[in-house]
């Protein structure tokens, strides 16, 4: 995709903090992070949300969900973590390439 903002940083377009790389996916830091520590897991595939997830998809979504507590890990978050992935206008996401946000350190999020 062109005009999408997270394949320009994967294209290495525009620049980004780049914490982890492999064949599947790319992880760099929120630009306004919103907990001390803050990645955005990206596939390098454009696709736009959840709601276009296809069956194809599936090992990709797995490899990231395992990367999770690995970068978390690595990252120092040793009590825990947070994921968030926002899906659409209506769930608050702002860039329609699909991503998983790993949130934590400092003090105790709270739950909802
Ligand atoms: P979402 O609202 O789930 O689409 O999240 C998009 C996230 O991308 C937000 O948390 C932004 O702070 C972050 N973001 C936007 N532009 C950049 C950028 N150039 N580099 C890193 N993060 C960015
Ligand atoms: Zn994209």
């Amino acid at each position: 995709m062109t005009d999408c903002l997270f394949c320009k940083i994967i294209e290495g377009k525009l620049p980004s903090d780049r914490v982890y790389e492999d064949d599947q996916v790319v992880v760099f830091k929120d630009i306004h992070p919103k907990a001390p520590v803050h990645l955005l897991v990206v596939p390098r595939v454009h696709f736009a949300s959840l709601n276009e997830l296809v069956p194809a998809h599936d090992g990709l979504m797995t490899h990231m969900l395992r990367l999770l507590p690995v970068l978390a890990r690595k990252q120092g978050l040793e009590t825990g973590f947070r994921t968030v992935i926002n899906t659409g206008p209506g769930g608050g996401q702002e860039v329609p390439h699909l991503h998983i946000h790993l949130l934590g350190g400092g003090a105790r999020l709270p739950g909802f």
